[in-house]
């Protein structure tokens, strides 16, 4: 089935509802769905045919979801890309990925047009409010297109959205998603994500809809939800806070990060939160602290996901009834876990030769699912390395326990191996942020004449603590040989456009220290 169909069926059954609220603007299904069919019309005017690709280049807004829609039912596929890049780096995304067009927002018109000899294969550029020079208007190209569109008749394999991943290991690559795969997340979501997610949902995007978002829109679109869109380009805690209790919000998608900021805004004691069904996060680690106290703030309203853009948004879940204040021993503990397999993925746990590991021991994450790409986009080497014998490889490291818990110990590529032995940063991290002064912190290795690696923490603090006490901390709680030999104390950690700490730069500022 071709993914644009959740959309055409959602503007039938439910014309009139409000899709998508952006600033003081209101766009009904009807509206979405009519404009979307425009888009692809004026596209296969322009000469787009079914399995080119279209790049989106734009802010959070109503036109965003339109043009993907619009190539999903062209039978093209979306490439949206991240806002916050570097012109270098969408430069590079448009021309690996060969887009024949590039939606873009006005703000984007004059860096395109100093990467354009960049992109040899885009032919036309589309830009939303703005026309200049050989741009096309967006709101002029679309009114040339007929209102009708019959959804182009795809293969469950064909492409539907090449997922350019957040590149915290080098080049990004263009993970292939096909229509089989968006739909088997789509349906994978209403088996597991949201307690009773029915046909009266208000989904609010916080987060990019070119990652993280986006992929949450699809259920969403599906059973006619209305989209929140905040015209706040940057995450602003109250603002989110508030939007929650005006629009009614029942479900949304966050990073770890957000959550943090969520929790920590006076506003979260001043706002009405009792809508909210769902607060769906993942995309990087919590850590137990920031976990206990969002579950205490939030109440019972949220789930854990674990994916990658290799097999969006599913691999595991931290359920509703996973997420206890107080439990049992084992309960508690896994509060620290990235939760079960979701109910259509095979998960399993490899060593270094690909064989299956037991219960209890640590190796490579792998999985198998109906969720799992096609590949990367003209790069077959890393296809090879990354797709092995059926299984995605995704180069995370964790353990299961025996009622099916996944732990997640960290990337394969931020172990540190220090005297021998395997140390996983998060453990460490655990146990720092349990200082009341610690707001953030993140462990690496730095190179150690002695012992190959040695054990640095990086520590963002909001009061007094020197390394002495975080030293004790550790002394306390694991084993000695994980304490870290060095304490850098910094305002901020690094983070990429997700939120995410890149440790590569820690590693990269640090790297010498010995
Ligand atoms: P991306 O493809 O950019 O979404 O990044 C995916 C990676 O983020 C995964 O391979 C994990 O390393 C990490 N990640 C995603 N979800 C979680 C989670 N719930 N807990 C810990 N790490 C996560």
């Amino acid at each position: 089935m071709n993914i644009g169909v959740l959309l055409t069926r959602a503007a039938r059954r439910s014309g009139d509802k409000a899709a998508i609220v952006h600033g003081d603007q209101t766009w009904t299904y009807d509206a979405f769905d009519r404009r979307a069919n425009q888009m692809a019309n004026a596209l296969r005017d322009l000469g787009v045919k079914p399995g080119d690709h279209v790049a989106l280049l734009m802010f959070n807004g109503a036109e965003m979801l339109e043009a993907m829609f619009a190539a999903f039912k062209l039978g093209a596929a979306a490439v949206p890309i991240n806002f916050r890049l570097h012109p270098n780096e969408y430069a590079y995304i448009i021309d690996h990925s060969e887009s024949a067009v590039v939606f873009c927002s006005p703000q984007f018109s004059g860096p395109l047009a100093e990467v354009t000899d960049r992109m040899s294969r885009v032919r036309h550029v589309i830009s939303v409010g703005e026309v200049d020079g050989d741009r096309l208007d967006y709101e002029a190209t679309l009114a040339t297109g007929a209102p009708a569109f019959d959804d182009v008749d795809v293969a469950p394999d064909d492409v539907a959205w090449l997922f350019y991943t957040s590149g915290t290991t080098g080049r990004p690559k263009g993970a292939m998603l096909t229509h089989r795969n968006l739909l088997a997340m789509t349906m994978s979501f209403y088996a597991d994500m949201c307690r009773d997610f029915g046909w009266n949902e208000i989904v609010l995007h916080v987060a990019p809809l070119s990652h993280g978002s986006g992929l949450y829109a699809l259920p969403n679109i599906g059973r006619a939800a209305t989209h929140v869109i905040p015209s706040s380009r940057s995450f602003d805690a109250r603002a989110v806070l508030e939007a929650i209790e005006r629009y009614g919000v029942t479900n949304l998608f966050a990073a770890p990060t957000m959550i943090k900021r969520l929790v920590e805004c006076p506003a979260i004691d001043e706002c009405d939160l009792s809508t909210l069904k769902c607060l769906d996060y993942g995309g990087a680690p919590i850590l137990l602290e920031d976990l206990n106290t969002a579950m205490r703030k939030l109440g019972p309203c949220l789930v854990q996901l674990y994916g990658q853009g290799e097999s969006p948004m599913t691999i595991t879940y931290l359920s509703h009834e996973d997420h206890v204040l107080e439990g049992t021993e084992a309960q508690l503990r896994r509060l620290t876990s990235a939760g079960t397999a979701r109910t259509d993925v095979e998960v399993a746990i490899f060593d270094a030769d690909d064989r299956p590991l037991p219960v209890g021991e640590t190796g490579e994450i792998v999985t198998r699912s109906d969720l799992v790409m096609k590949g990367y986009w003209r790069d077959p080497e890393a296809t090879a390395t990354t797709l092995r014998h059926g299984w995605l490889h995704t180069g995370d490291v964790g353990y299961f326990d025996e009622q099916g818990y996944l732990f997640l110990m960290d990337r394969s590529k931020d172990m540190i191996i220090s005297g021998g032995e395997n140390i996983y940063p998060r453990e460490i991290e655990e146990v720092l942020i349990q200082h009341p002064a610690v707001r953030e912190v993140a462990v690496i290795g730095v190179p150690d004449p002695e012992w190959g690696e040695a054990i640095m923490a990086v520590v963002a603090a909001d009061g007094e603590v020197g390394a002495d006490a975080l030293i004790a901390l550790c002394r306390a709680q694991i084993a000695s040989y994980k304490k870290p030999k060095y304490i850098e104390f910094v305002d901020e950690l690094p983070k990429n456009n997700y939120g995410k700490i890149v440790k590569r730069d820690l590693r990269e500022r640090y790297g010498k220290k010995a």
